[in-house]
Order: C-alpha cells, then sequence, then structure tokens
C-alpha cells in the first residue's frame, strides 16, 4: 500500500484522481484549502479509513510521510484564477517549491499537473512538447499560464540539482462530473446554460478550436505517468486530439440536452487562444500506449446526468 498525497484533492479533477488511487489500494491525503474545491466532491470517501482531508494553504510548507504526491493544487478556470491573480501566481510557485521540498526531504516521486496553457495562444498546431509556446507575460492570464510555466521550471531544477523524480503532464481542457456549475468554462457553462433554457454564450465568433478530454482518460494518463520510468520526466502532454468549434459544441450540447436555448455572442476575452489540439504521441509511446477512449458525445451525456442532479 503506498501513501500518496494529491494536493487539490477536492477539486473536480483531485476527486476522481483520489477516488481511483483509494480503489487501487493506496492510502491517499487529500489537501486543499477549499478555495474552488468542494467537500461535496469527495463526501463518499471521508468515512474510508484510507482517507484523510486535510485543509491546508499548499503556499505554506506541509509536512508528512508519503511515497508519491500529485501536484493539483491551482485554480484553473479563467473566472477562478483571474480572481485574484497575485494569490494564484503564489500557488504554482510556492506550491511548486513546498511540494518539491517535501518530495526532496521523503524522497518521493512528484508529478506536476501542468497545462497546455504553457503554449499560450500557440502558433504550432498540433502542440508539440518541444514546442516552447507564445504566451503574454503580463496580460489577464498571465498569472495563471506564467505560474504553470515557472513551476515547470523549478521542477526541472529540483530534477537536476537534487536528483527529485519528476513528472510533469500538460493537461488540456478536461470535463466531467464535478465540474464547478459556476467555473465559467464552456463546457460546465453550455451545459448548465441549456438545461436551464439560457442562452448559449459563444465568446467571439465561436470558430476557435479546443480538444475535449474526459475526465478518466486524464486520471489513466496520470496514473501511468507517475509509474513511468524513473527518468521520463516529461512534460507530456495528456489531453483529446479531436478538435471541435465552440459552435460545434454548443450544437452537440443543444441536442444531448434537447434545449431551445439560443446561441449569443458575445466580445472575445482577451489572450483567448484561437486553436487548441495537443499531440499525444510521446504520451502514445512512453506511457504504455496512453490515449483517449471516451468520445465527446459520450463523456458529455455522463457530464450533463451530473449537472442535471445538481441543479435539480
Ligand atoms: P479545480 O479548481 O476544480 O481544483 C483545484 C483545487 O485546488 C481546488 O480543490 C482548490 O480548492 C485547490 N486549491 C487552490 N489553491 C490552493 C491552495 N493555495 N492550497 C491548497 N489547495 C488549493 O481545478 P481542476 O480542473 O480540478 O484542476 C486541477 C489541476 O489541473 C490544476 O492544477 C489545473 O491547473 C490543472 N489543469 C486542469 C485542466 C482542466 O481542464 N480541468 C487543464 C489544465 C490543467
Ligand atoms: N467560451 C465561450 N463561452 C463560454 C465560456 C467559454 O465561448 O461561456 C470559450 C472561451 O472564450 C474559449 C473556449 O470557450 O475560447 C474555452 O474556454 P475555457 O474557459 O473552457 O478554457 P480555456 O480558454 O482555458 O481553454
Amino acid at each position: 500500500m503506498k501513501k500518496i498525497l494529491v494536493t487539490g484533492g477536492s477539486g473536480f479533477v483531485g476527486s476522481h484522481l483520489c477516488r481511483r488511487l483509494l480503489k487501487e489500494g493506496n492510502e491517499v491525503i487529500c489537501l486543499d484549502n477549499f478555495f474552488t474545491g468542494n467537500k461535496k466532491n469527495i463526501l463518499d470517501l471521508i468515512k474510508n479509513p484510507f482517507f484523510e482531508l486535510v485543509r491546508h494553504d499548499i503556499c505554506e510548507p506541509y509536512f508528512a510521510e508519503v511515497d508519491e504526491i500529485y501536484n493539483l493544487a491551482c485554480p484553473a478556470s479563467p473566472v477562478h484564477y483571474q480572481y485574484n491573480p497575485i494569490k494564484t501566481m503564489k500557488t504554482s510557485v510556492l506550491g511548486a517549491i513546498n511540494t518539491l521540498g517535501l518530495a526532496k526531504r521523503v524522497k518521493a516521486k512528484i508529478l506536476q499537473a501542468s497545462t497546455s496553457e504553457v503554449y499560450g495562444d500557440p502558433k504550432v498546431h498540433p502542440q508539440e512538447e518541444n514546442y516552447w509556446g507564445h504566451v503574454n507575460p503580463i496580460g489577464i492570464r498571465s498569472c495563471y499560464d506564467e505560474g504553470k510555466r515557472c513551476a515547470e521550471t523549478i521542477f526541472m531544477d529540483y530534477n537536476r540539482q537534487n536528483d527529485v523524480e519528476v513528472k510533469i503532464i500538460r493537461i488540456f481542457n478536461t470535463y466531467g462530473p464535478n465540474m464547478h456549475p459556476e467555473d465559467g468554462r464552456v463546457v460546465s457553462n453550455f451545459i448548465v446554460q441549456a438545461l436551464k433554457g439560457e442562452n448559449i454564450t459563444i465568446y467571439g465568433d465561436g470558430s476557435q478550436t479546443r480538444s475535449f478530454q474526459y475526465v478518466d482518460d486524464l486520471v489513466e494518463g496520470m496514473i501511468r505517468m507517475m509509474n513511468s520510468v524513473s527518468n521520463f520526466t516529461g512534460p507530456v502532454n495528456i489531453g483529446n486530439p479531436v478538435e471541435f468549434t465552440m459552435i460545434a459544441l454548443a450544437d452537440l450540447i443543444i441536442k444531448l440536452t434537447s434545449s431551445n436555448s439560443k446561441l449569443v455572442f458575445l466580445p472575445l476575452p482577451s489572450d483567448d487562444p484561437k486553436q487548441r489540439k495537443p499531440d499525444i504521441s510521446l504520451a502514445y509511446e512512453n506511457l504504455n500506449k496512453w490515449e483517449p477512449k471516451v468520445k465527446l458525445e459520450e463523456g458529455l451525456l455522463v457530464t450533463i446526468e451530473y449537472f442535471k442532479s445538481i441543479l435539480k
């Protein structure tokens, strides 16, 4: 039985990861300050004696004897990470330093939940890991993008300087149950709007693209990355390479919810990337042929049921 620390464990992705790690027979410490996380996401785990919930802010050092660390603590949606941008940057940078310090002391393996945002508004399509990105360092998304880029730097320096076994994954847009209904991300917004019969808010002309990954595929990729050979540090893209425009996503969600909602067009937020699509060859080659299994329509149906249950 491994002892595993998941920072940000009561958030959307973290709650699925904790559940899967427990199911595989591990002991899990879920650390969270509940900024965007919610105890409801992990309510069913609290009675499990191998699950421990710790209220803690990762900007402060944390000590525990663990074998592995998944560092997920950080607000992920633009609405949440722009709410207090200085705190977002601190969470990425101090959170990386504190979790890496712990990993170094207890000789734990550590995985960083990085992001496709490190590519910014990419000039290369699809994005490969060796692309250095096109990121505005002073814009409204920079607290998140540059915070995550800086965290990647610190991870690689702890690896080179202190021999910490690090694993970096770059996560592309992920969706599924336990998403925050008001986090402003496109999948949750469109589903909630469609279920309530409200207008579907398309930012810009809706021709921008994203590729959407169902959360179970991400969790599988995270665990395979943690278990990969010790010298494979990444960064490695974990995302679904099937690309959709926001208009196509809205149409699909309207169809699946049988909604009467209409599309409305609002201004595009600044620095909004025009396209996003991961090249996943590196993950496929190094993570035992990892690739997403869940099709968008299939994942959306499960997610729609989740939102129906919480909007009742
Ligand atoms: P989320 O907001 O649901 O989860 C983040 C969790 O971290 C929350 O539970 C929050 O309370 C906690 N947290 C925030 N600041 C903290 C702090 N200072 N100390 C302790 N806990 C703190 O977001 P998510 O979608 O589950 O994302 C999880 C991770 O994956 C994040 O690091 C995010 O950057 C990364 N990621 C997610 C996506 C995605 O599409 N969901 C894409 C790229 C990267
Ligand atoms: N978007 C939209 N309507 C919404 C929310 C988002 O058209 O109600 C767009 C947004 O401008 C972006 C895309 O959907 O182009 C994905 O946005 P999200 O915030 O989900 O993710 P990110 O931009 O971080 O990839």
